[in-house]
């Protein structure tokens, strides 16, 4: 019931803020420009997730296509800027979640099911009947609808949003996404309603709960601290944060004033003493290698390869 409920979003899109209003089943496109079906790049053993997600055997990734935020800057465009990709039935999806389960990973972790939610979840409950027994890890851009979060209540294990933006000004500037800040916030507590704010873990392997992850961008170093203090505020100091140093401009923005370099170790360091300083005990944190723009930098990005 709930999954033709989720699969009759499809005919009427609204399955994620952009409501595009579009009837997918009959070929109209959206922003995300996604047809009824499931569009997978690649499913593959994942080694550089969080250590909690990633193991010993590595987590179980399932890369889609496209996106529905679309971020200019986005260091994994080449998949989530375009529609392309194997076209999958929900029955071949289940195969390739009960494949990474026989490879020994600890979870299978679509990214990013937003827009081919009703059909992923279609999948998931047939693996599950077929024994799926490792978590489900829903790894999202945090451009989430509440109400559609509130129906993958009892089916979803581990959640692991993005929170990108605290200032409205940067959530519409990168990635078009207006009211990102509100729609992330509302989601994310709807997450800990379903999973609580901390992380159950098995011999070191998150069984349970919520990962939020930020992206922190150079020279925005505000929206990262607005992030952090609404997370305090509205949600919990005991959740789980990944603050990624790894932000790599890519060829789009190698001209933006802000988004042309790395991060700083200055920037970072402010950031992870923020965090502290707000009562956060839950952090993943990264080295930051200290790296200035070359004259002839020419779109070397090291998640090409
Ligand atoms: S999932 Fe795609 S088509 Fe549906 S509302 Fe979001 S962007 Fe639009």
């Amino acid at each position: 019931m709930i999954i033709q409920t989720l699969l009759d979003f499809y005919k009427d899109c609204v399955l994620c803020p952009r409501k595009c209003h579009v009837d997918r089943i009959k070929g109209e496109l959206g922003f995300c420009r996604l047809p009824a079906k499931i569009i997978m790049d690649c499913a593959l053993v994942h080694h550089g997730e969080e250590p909690p997600l990633s193991g010993k055997n590595g987590a179980g990734t399932i890369f889609l296509s496209s996106c529905n935020l679309g971020c200019i800057y986005c260091q994994n465009y080449q998949i989530s800027h375009s529609s392309e990709g194997k076209e999958l039935s929900s029955r071949q999806l289940a195969e390739v979640m009960l494949d990474l389960q026989n490879r020994q990973c600890h979870n299978v972790e679509p990214v990013t099911p937003t827009s081919q939610t009703p059909l992923i979840m279609e999948a998931l409950l047939m693996a599950r009947a077929q024994g799926l027994n490792i978590p489900f890890v829903y790894n999202c851009g945090g451009y989430e609808d509440p109400e559609i979060i509130k129906s993958l209540d009892g089916m979803v294990e581990i959640y692991l949003p993005d929170f990108k933006y605290g200032l409205e000004e940067d959530a519409v500037m990168f990635s078009s996404a207006p009211e990102y800040t509100r729609f992330a916030l509302d989601s994310i507590k709807e997450m800990v309603r379903q999973v609580g704010d901390e992380l159950e873990l098995k011999s070191g392997v998150a069984q349970k709960g919520v990962i939020i992850r930020h992206l922190v961008l150079p020279g925005r170093i505000e929206n990262s601290k607005e992030v952090l203090r609404l997370i305090r505020k509205e949600i919990s100091r005991n959740v789980y944060l990944s603050l990624m140093s790894q932000y790599t401009p890519t060829a789009k923005v190698r001209n933006h004033p802000n988004l042309k370099r790395r991060i700083t170790k200055s920037e970072y360091k402010q950031l992870t003493d923020y965090a502290l300083d707000l009562g956060f005990n839950n952090l993943f944190v990264q080295e930051v290698n200290d790296y200035e723009l070359t004259p002839d930098f020419d779109s070397e990005n090291p998640f090409d390869k």
